[in-house]
């Protein structure tokens, strides 16, 4: 079968997802008929602010913080910006604290930002490593904190790998130690739990577009009294954090997206783990030189991934993608790219494997025929591409 037969079948929801239609018509009034700038006074501004404030405590309340903790972004990656840079440049500026602790399997949003910070405004960068799937060890954190330390952050769930962090015991450690603590939880939010009081972190970043909702908008949760300073200036909005006229249907969808998401939680994540089982123990038993990247239980409920020996990763996607299969490598940003993947790297998996990488998301809406058609073609492909 190729696409000429079928509509091509897509296994990349760690890259993005669809809208829900929910999404889409609760969005769709705040395009042109409650269009109004919560800045403005008026009646039109005022029905923007309702929007705006109503989906700031529905957001809250499924962290289970306060409205005003809730901050709007355009995405995840500013978020993860925000938290990063905000909080290193005002901490320095009240203690001088000069060190940054990031882990190596961190999204290219923080390792980038943490990389910026060194090498442009001279802070002090540590990289944690990672254990052979990719977690990070408390002992591990807690060795390398500092009285100089700014902050910490550390990825909830790897958008690579599917590995799972103990968030609330890493937190936990820089909370004793008075550390500030940010989690990227953008690939998490569908999936884990998001109570920010049983995760301990200060800060905590979603983007919509992984959850069901619009692309180009995202949440950081940033626990009241933390010292963060804008990287967005302008006018005063998001309690002086973040400058720019609010996006209100994205905010919206945004709100909708995550209460969707967030209701049935458990039977959801069973239905795609379900599913997921089956991809891992096909290609384990079925694809001879593959294995299993990341934690083999302790991993996303939707995410597969793999590396396979003699196999060109790119080559493997675009031959997935000539017979109808959406999948990735690894990372979305990464695409395209001959270099190995650092995530893969960490875990110690060399570079000449770590080439034949490639991860499977499921979401909601993958069927069982899906994955039997997918298994039944990539064994084929894969010893095609070997030859
Ligand atoms: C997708 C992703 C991001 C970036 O979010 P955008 O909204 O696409 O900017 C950051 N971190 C992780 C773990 C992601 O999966």
């Amino acid at each position: 079968m190729n696409k000429h037969y079928r509509e091509c079948i897509y296994l990349d929801f760690a890259a993005t997802t669809p809208v829900d239609p929910q999404v889409v018509d609760t969005m769709l009034p705040y395009f042109n008929k409650s269009f109004g700038n919560p800045s403005s006074v008026h009646y039109y501004g005022q029905q923007a602010e309702n929007a705006l404030e109503d989906a700031r405590s529905q957001i809250a309340g499924i962290l289970e913080c306060e409205s005003k903790e809730i901050i709007f972004t355009s995405c995840g990656s500013e978020s993860n910006n925000l938290a990063l840079r905000g909080v290193a440049f005002k901490v320095r500026e009240q203690n001088k604290s000069n060190h940054i602790i990031v882990s190596s399997v961190e999204h290219h949003a923080i390792i980038q930002t943490a990389k910026q910070l060194q090498a442009q405004h001279g802070f002090e960068l540590e990289i944690l490593p990672v254990d052979k799937f990719g977690t990070i060890n408390t002992a591990t954190l807690q060795a390398r904190i500092r009285p100089d330390t700014a902050i910490v952050s550390i990825i909830y769930a790897n958008n690579e790998i599917g590995t799972i962090n103990s968030i609330s015991e890493l937190a936990k450690i820089c909370q004793e130690r008075g550390v500030i603590f940010h989690t990227d939880a953008v690939q998490a939010g569908t999936y884990l739990d998001l109570h920010t009081s049983f995760l301990n972190v200060d800060l905590l970043s979603l983007g919509a577009h992984k959850f069901y909702g619009p692309k180009g908008v995202g949440v950081l949760f940033i626990r009241s009294g933390t010292p963060v300073i804008p990287i967005l200036t302008g006018g005063g909005q998001e309690f002086g954090f973040r400058a720019g006229t609010h996006n209100i249907p994205y905010i919206v969808g945004m709100a909708k997206a995550l209460s969707l998401v967030s209701s049935d939680k458990t039977e959801r994540n069973l239905k795609l783990e379900y599913l997921r089982n089956q991809i891992i123990e096909n290609v384990l038993t079925n694809i001879p030189g593959s294995y299993l990247t990341g934690h083999p239980t302790n991993r996303l409920p939707n995410h597969a991934s793999f590396v396979f020996e003699n196999v060109n990763g790119n080559e493997l996607l675009t031959m997935l993608d000539i017979q109808g299969f959406a999948c990735s490598s690894g990372s979305a940003c990464k695409t395209g790219s001959p270099t190995p993947s650092e995530v893969l790297l960490a875990l110690g998996i060399p570079a000449e494997l770590a080439l034949g990488s490639l991860r499977i998301t499921i979401g909601f809406n993958t069927t069982q025929q899906e994955i039997d058609i997918f298994l039944d073609a990539l064994p084929t492909i894969i010893k095609r591409l070997r030859k």
